[in-house]
């Protein structure tokens, strides 16, 4: 059994505690590995390793932290295979789906930033007589980094890379359901010859090491992707410190499809962005809005389309949804299915847990599910599901759609279907969304603002936004 430890300063440690927790293979519902349970006295190592590190990696040159950057990059390129059988055992995915998604992307946030940093320049502002300000963006400290379990080294590595490109060291903490990539990490960090305490990878639960980060005072910037709540006890808990913070949160993201839409390609799309991942992607699209005279071709072309989709062993290759990330959230996806039902909704496709046999029998795998007759502000279409559940809601005019679309709390991504580019553009800019996909979906260029408005987040990430969040900026002024 794989006993995963802390990366701090430098070397792979235990958790001063000793204590351990058990980390599942989703596939086959047994233990697998240990994490480190640590604790606040862990975190504080960490922090005092980074605070320490701090003075020469943001005075290292940008060129030489680039090149540390995108070894790290090419190491995980060639340990592609490895690390994508780890993040399939560790979360479930198909291990197809790391091979080509998570791992790659993991490899080119770290080769992106490293770059980008090269090009990363600041203003400067002439005035009358002599005067010009110019700004410096200065690294600030230690960065604390929380990701979540859904991809865990894509978005683990998508707040490390800038945060060290810009000059900070780092604390980060992976989700403790999904450990095992960041631990390999760590691994290949010490491989690539960053320097000790740059990088600092606490396990552990959030309640424990999570909130250590968060409230911890010599971290003065928080990058946390996760839950809305979690989300906001790490606003309430930072607020008072004034600490720096960028919050990628949920999302109850509608899919549009207009009537005249190019039916093939949405059909095929539209598959993915429902069920990619199990569904549990934040940008997945869980609330189906359909044109009233395209409602019925669709419905029937989707529930036909979403049956033959195989569940199965993350590890075999014809499977197009492995298994749910954990019991708990198998439960939490039933127990919505059960709320649909009892808010009036009809199951078309789906809807219950999938038994698979031989080492797989205990796993946790669910059917892609589909439902239809629900109102656009029963729960189950207001409330994050995330998991393999979409409903079909017809709609008759583009008013009433973008008004069924902004009706939750959140505001993460949406999808538009449509030929009209009229269509497509006013809808876009009435929505109360971060990221506006038309006739695609998922489609990142990491240049572009990444990140949601009202309950899905505060602040964006990506391209420059992520270098200006890491770094302060100072205005100095001249006369000459
Ligand atoms: P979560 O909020 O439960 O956990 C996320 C991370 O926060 C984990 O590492 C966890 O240990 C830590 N944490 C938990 N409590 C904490 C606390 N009190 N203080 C500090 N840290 C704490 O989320 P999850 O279940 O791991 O992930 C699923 C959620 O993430 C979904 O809501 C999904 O929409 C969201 N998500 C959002 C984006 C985005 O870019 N907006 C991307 C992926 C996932």
């Amino acid at each position: 059994m794989e006993i995963i430890k802390n990366y701090i300063d430098g070397t792979l440690v235990e958790p001063k505690s000793g204590a351990y927790l058990d980390n599942f293979n989703p596939a086959t519902g047994q233990v697998y590995s240990q994490i480190p349970d640590s604790a606040e006295e862990d975190v504080n190592d960490a922090v005092k390793a980074a605070k320490l590190a701090y003075p020469s990696w943001s005075k290292t040159a940008k060129e030489t932290r680039s090149e540390i950057l995108a070894k790290i990059a090419m190491l995980i390129e060639k340990n592609l295979d490895r690390l994508a059988l780890a993040e399939s055992m560790d979360n479930g995915k198909p291990v197809s789906l790391a091979k080509q998604v998570d791992i790659p992307r993991a490899a080119t946030n770290f080769n992106f930033f490293a770059t980008a940093i090269l090009h990363y320049a600041s203003e400067s502002h002439a005035m009358e007589n002599g005067v010009i300000n110019y700004t410096l963006r200065e690294p600030i400290g230690v960065a604390g980094c929380i990701s979540p379990w859904n991809l865990p080294l894509y978005l683990f590595t998508w707040k490390i890379a800038p945060a060290l490109a810009a000059g900070n060291t780092v604390v980060a903490k992976p989700s403790e359901v999904t450990p095992m990539t960041a631990f390999l990490l760590s691994e290949l960090c010490i491989e690539a010859g960053l320097p000790a305490g740059v990088l600092n990878i606490v396990h552990g639960l959030g309640n424990k090491v999570g909130a250590a980060i968060t409230t911890h005072p010599d971290i003065p910037m928080i990058s946390f992707t996760g839950g809305t709540a979690t989300g906001a006890q790490i606003a309430k808990e930072a607020a008072p410190m004034f600490k720096k913070l960028s919050l990628e949160l949920g999302g109850k993201n509608p899919n549009i499809i207009f009537a005249d839409c190019d039916f093939e390609k949405m059909l095929q799309v539209t598959l993915k962005s429902s069920f990619s991942n199990q569904g549990e992607i934040c940008l997945c699209g869980s609330r189906i809005f359909i044109e009233k005279p395209l409602y019925e071709k669709f419905k029937t072309a989707f529930v036909e389309a979403t049956e033959k989709l195989k569940v199965g062993n993350p590890q075999s290759g014809d499977s197009d949804l492995g298994a749910i990330v954990s019991e708990e959230h198998m439960d939490k996806i039933l127990s919505y299915i059960e709320l649909a039902k009892e808010e009036g909704g009809s199951i078309l496709a789906g809807g219950n847990r999938v038994s698979l046999s031989g080492e797989q029998e205990k796993g946790w795998y669910l059917e892609p599910t589909i439902i239809e007759g629900l109102g656009h502000e029963c729960r189950t279409n207001q409330e994050e599901i995330f998991g393999p559940v979409v409903t079909l809601i017809p709609f008759d005019s583009e008013e009433e759609v973008i008004e069924m679309a902004n009706s939750t709390k959140y505001g993460l991504s949406s999808t538009i279907w449509t030929k009209d580019l009229n269509t497509a553009h006013r809808v876009a800019e009435n929505l109360h969304v971060g990221i506006a996909w038309i006739n695609c979906w998922l489609l990142r260029d990491l240049r572009t603002p990444f990140g949601g408005t009202k309950s899905s987040g505060v602040g964006r990430e990506g391209g420059f936004e992520a270098l200006h969040f890491f770094t302060e900026p100072k205005n100095v002024c001249i006369k000459y």
